[in-house]
């Protein structure tokens, strides 16, 4: 196994199914330290049988103040390395780390650290989600003051990652309001199905994608809110092709300025 000097060797110590897709990895990282900021990434190698030590990015989930241990959630997009590890990484295996690299939530940070933060709003789609609970365990940890709206993006019920986590964190942290987009199922099939979730603080749409208005009636400050995007490239670029607009071009039609949103694409899909 190669051992470079950013990279580290970690241990799988758990895996919890989030969907049929995707599943969340608590490992143990073998190296004395390893320190990251909420919305940085690593690579993680593996072996498939098409390529020998393969790697693709993925976002620290959880918090980096959880010294000693790291989660990735990593989610099947039908390539060649998630299927693959997901069938693959039992409790025990060893797998290389390289990072942490990446610059994204960079602006989210100075914001926090200058005391400039009041109302922080996260959009994600799918697996888009994991820097973003990293960001929200990190605020928990630091007793932040911080209004947090995560707005989550997913095709169905099921293919609601963390979904088993939010209602603790929901718990844990009074200043953090959900709103979901369950944008392939229909709301008459929902029969209560948000055991856990405060209806104060959860809030979602049925049968349509995250519009502009969406955001407009959760977020108080609209234009004068922090905004970072999180998910693939159709969540925030939109098609072009249809004439539909992604997150970013919908918060700058709004008014929100570039300058107030931070993006980063998980593949191009
Ligand atoms: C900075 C960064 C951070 C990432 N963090 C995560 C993470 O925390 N969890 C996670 O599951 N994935 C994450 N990804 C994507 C990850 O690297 C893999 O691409 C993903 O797990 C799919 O692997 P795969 O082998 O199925 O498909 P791949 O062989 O990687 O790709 C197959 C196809 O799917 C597209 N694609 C891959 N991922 C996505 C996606 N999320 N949305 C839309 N299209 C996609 C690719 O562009 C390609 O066209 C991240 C990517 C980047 C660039």
């Amino acid at each position: 196994m190669r051992e470079e000097r950013d990279t580290h060797l970690v241990e799988v110590l758990g895996i919890s199914d989030e969907t049929p897709d995707a599943k969340t990895y608590d490992f143990e990282v073998k190296s004395s330290h390893f320190d990251f900021l909420p919305g940085q990434e690593v690579k993680l190698y593996a072996d498939t049988p098409p390529k020998k030590s393969d790697w693709r990015f993925y976002s620290l989930a959880s918090s980096p103040l959880k010294r000693g241990q790291i989660q990735l959630t990593i989610k099947h997009e039908g390539g060649a390395f998630a299927p693959h590890f997901l069938s693959n990484a039992r409790v025990g295996d060893r797998y290389v780390i390289e990072g942490p690299v990446g610059k994204f939530l960079t602006k989210g940070h100075r914001l926090i650290s200058e005391g400039r933060a009041k109302t922080m709003v996260l959009l994600a789609a799918s697996s888009g989600i994991s820097p973003f609970k990293s960001l929200i365990e990190y605020s928990v940890d630091k007793a932040l003051d911080l209004d947090i709206i995560l707005m989550h993006s997913v095709k169905t019920r099921s293919d609601w990652i963390y979904k088993s986590v939010l209602p603790r964190l929901l718990e844990r942290c009074s200043q953090l309001r959900l709103v979901y987009a369950f944008t392939r199922e229909r709301e008459s099939l929902y029969h209560n199905d948000f055991n856990g979730y405060p209806s104060d603080r959860f809030r979602y749409v049925a049968n349509r994608r995250f519009q502009l208005e969406d955001v407009v009636a959760h977020v108080p400050d609209f234009a004068d809110s922090y905004y970072a995007i999180c998910g693939g490239i159709t969540f925030i670029g939109g098609i072009k092709a249809i004439g539909e607009p992604g997150m970013l071009q919908k918060l700058i039609n709004g008014g929100v300025p570039r300058e107030s949103i931070e993006i980063v694409s998980f593949g191009a899909k």
